[in-house]
This record gives C-alpha cells, structure tokens and sequence, in this order.
C-alpha cells in the first residue's frame, strides 16, 4: 500500500482529472481539491475590476487581496464544489467562456502563482486530500505519494468539454472549444514558471478511449502496490 497523504493530479483541460479526483476522494475520505478553480477565481475577479489582463503588477496585488474559498458543494447542481470569491458563490461564473480565454495568462505570473501555491500547500499540509492542477506534482507537492498525470488527446478533450457545455444549455460548438483548448494547453506548457509537464516520477495515464471508472481502477491498483 502506497503511503499518500498527498496524491497529485495534474493534467491538461479535459482530461477528465476532476472527475476521477472526486470519486477516488469520496472513496478514500480524502479532501478534494481542483487548485484550477483558484485561478479561475483571480481571472474572474480582474474581469469585474476591469484590470488588463497585461497589468501584471495590478493583477498579482489583486491575487494577493482577494479571498478565495473552495468548499463542498452546498448546493446540487452538479458542481463539485463550492467556489466563494470574497464570500460570493461563484462556481458557475469563472466557467464562462471570457474567464477562459485570459486564464492561462493570468496564471502565468509570478507573483499570482506565489500567492496560489502557498494557500494550496497550507491546505495541502493538513493532510488526506487529492489535489488537482497542473503543476501539483512537480511545484507544489513534489513530495506527494503518489503523482498522476492524466492526459488525452486535445480532439477528445475538445468533444469531452464541448458535450458538457451542452448539456449546460451553452452553443458553443466543438471548432471554438478545440482552439480555445490549444491556445490554452500551449500557455500553460510552455510558460517559464511551473509548466504543464509530468513530474519526473508521475504515473503518466491516458484516458483516450477510456471510461472514469478505468482510470479510477488504475490510480487505485496503483495505491494498492
Ligand atoms: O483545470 P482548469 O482548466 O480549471 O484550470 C484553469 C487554468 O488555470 C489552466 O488553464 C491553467 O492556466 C491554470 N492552472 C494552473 N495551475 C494549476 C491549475 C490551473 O496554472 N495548478
């Protein structure tokens, strides 16, 4: 039996890495924690005070004052958490298109990842929690138990997330999601400070061609080595 307090799970958009981290959480009694939803919650909070996205200093001031909350869900409306900006639910707001589309940018900076990082590794030191990103494994908790990387390929990614935004009663079709999703991976895997990229020692997974119930088989044979 592995011995992980931390188990991280990093993966680009789509990958199906929420999902599979708030089953396999409910099933050990571990916190889950999406730490993609705090940068969300920054990008959101620039959008209402109309700071640009190219402010750097304004916006890593602005991730540094704000206060996010990430709590269970409270309410049934297939959210996987609670997501509170200065105390105002906004769980369904940092999921809209605009939020998206300077996401990758706004996480790119320094000074926002500092202020992230160090509230993900005080909750993380409290113990027994799953803590999902991008760069959990390798940044955040390079000591962690056991460290997924769940990957698929972007297409799949693309008709995964564009059939959620359906069912949620948005338009939007596969071709916008698709380069939304390519701009988006290419930020985050190729800036400077914590890149989108497997720690040296992550269990690489692909879901391509898998259900959530595979993936989850295979992190629990994993935990059960
Ligand atoms: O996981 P999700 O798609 O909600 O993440 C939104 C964005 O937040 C990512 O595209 C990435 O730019 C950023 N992020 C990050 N580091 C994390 C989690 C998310 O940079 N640990």
């Amino acid at each position: 039996m592995v011995n992980a307090d931390i188990i991280a799970i990093d993966g680009p958009a789509a990958s199906g890495k929420s999902t599979v981290a708030e089953l396999l959480a409910r099933r050990l009694g571990y916190l889950y924690l999406d730490t993609g939803v705090m940068y969300r919650a920054v990008t959101l909070a620039m959008l209402q005070k109309q700071i640009p996205v190219n402010d750097e200093a304004a916006v890593t001031n602005l991730a540094r004052e704000i206060k996010i909350d990430v709590r269970p869900p409270s309410v049934e409306d297939q959210r996987m958490c609670d997501v509170l900006l200065d105390g105002v639910d906004v769980t369904w707001e940092i999921r809209k298109r605009e939020v998206e589309q300077n996401v990758s940018q706004v996480s790119a900076y320094r000074g926002v990842r500092d202020a992230m990082t160090q509230q993900q590794r005080e909750i993380g030191r409290r113990g027994k929690v799953i803590m999902v990103g991008r760069d959990i494994g390798t940044v955040v908790f390079p000591e962690a138990g056991l460290k997924i990387f769940l990957d698929a390929s972007v297409e799949e990614r693309a008709k995964r997330r564009a059939k959620e935004l359906q069912e949620r009663g948005k338009t939007i079709g596969y071709q916008e999601v698709l380069e939304d999703m390519k701009a988006r991976d290419r930020i985050d895997s190729t800036r400077e400070i914590a890149p989108l990229k497997p720690a040296k020692d992550a269990v690489v997974i692909s879901s391509d061609g898998l259900t959530v119930d595979q993936v989850l088989q295979k992190i629990l044979n994993l935990l059960n080595k």
